[in-house]
C-alpha cells in the first residue's frame, strides 16, 4: 500500500516534512511546497494509488478510503472558498503528458483571489474535430470503453 520511493508516501510516513492542514487514518492534506496561490493544498490518500484509474472498485476498506478522499477534497475546497478565498480550482493530473510530476494520486485545491478569471490550463476550442465523423468516432470510442470498464468492474448497473 506504500511505495518506499514515493515522495508523498514519505511525507505520509513522516520521513519528509510537510505543513499539514488535515489528517485522518486514510487521508492527508498539506500545503504545496510550490504554491500556485497562497493556501494551495494537496489532498492525498494514504494508500499509494498512482492515478485516478487506480482507485479501488472492489475492496470495501479501500473504497471507504476513496470515499473519504473525495469527501475531504470537497471539505478543503469548501473551507478555503468560504473562509478566505474568492473562488477555488480543484485540479488533478494523471500521467506525465497531463502534467503529473508525483505519481501518487492527489488533488490540488487552489484558492483564487480577485475578480479577474484565471486563465485555465486548457485552451477552449483548441481540440476542434475535423468534422462530425471524427467527433462521433471519439464519442463512440469513449462510450465503448466506458461500457467495457463498467461491465468489467460491475459497479454501475
Ligand atoms: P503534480 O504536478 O500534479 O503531480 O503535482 C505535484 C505537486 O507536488 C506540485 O505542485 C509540487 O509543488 C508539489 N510538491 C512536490 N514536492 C513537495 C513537497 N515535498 N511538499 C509539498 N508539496 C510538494
Ligand atoms: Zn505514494
Amino acid at each position: 500500500m506504500k511505495d518506499p520511493n514515493c515522495l508523498f508516501c514519505k511525507i505520509i510516513d513522516g520521513v519528509l516534512p510537510s505543513v499539514k492542514v488535515y489528517e485522518s487514518a486514510n487521508v492527508l492534506a498539506f500545503l504545496d511546497v510550490n504554491p500556485v496561490e497562497k493556501g494551495h493544498v494537496l489532498v492525498v490518500p494514504k494508500r499509494h494509488w498512482p492515478t485516478i484509474a487506480d482507485l479501488p472498485v472492489s475492496d470495501s476498506c479501500d473504497i471507504r478510503c476513496a470515499e473519504e478522499l473525495m469527501y475531504i477534497m470537497r471539505v478543503v475546497a469548501k473551507a478555503v472558498s468560504s473562509s478566505f478565498a474568492d473562488g477555488v480550482n480543484v485540479l488533478q493530473a494523471n500521467g506525465g503528458c497531463a502534467g503529473q510530476t508525483v505519481p501518487h494520486l492527489h488533488f490540488h485545491v487552489i484558492p483564487r483571489y480577485g475578480k479577474e478569471p484565471v486563465q485555465p490550463v486548457w485552451r477552449s476550442g483548441a481540440g476542434k474535430y475535423t468534422g462530425e465523423e471524427e467527433r462521433d468516432l471519439f464519442a463512440k470510442r469513449i462510450s465503448e470503453a466506458v461500457n467495457c470498464i463498467v461491465a468489467e468492474e460491475r459497479i454501475v448497473k
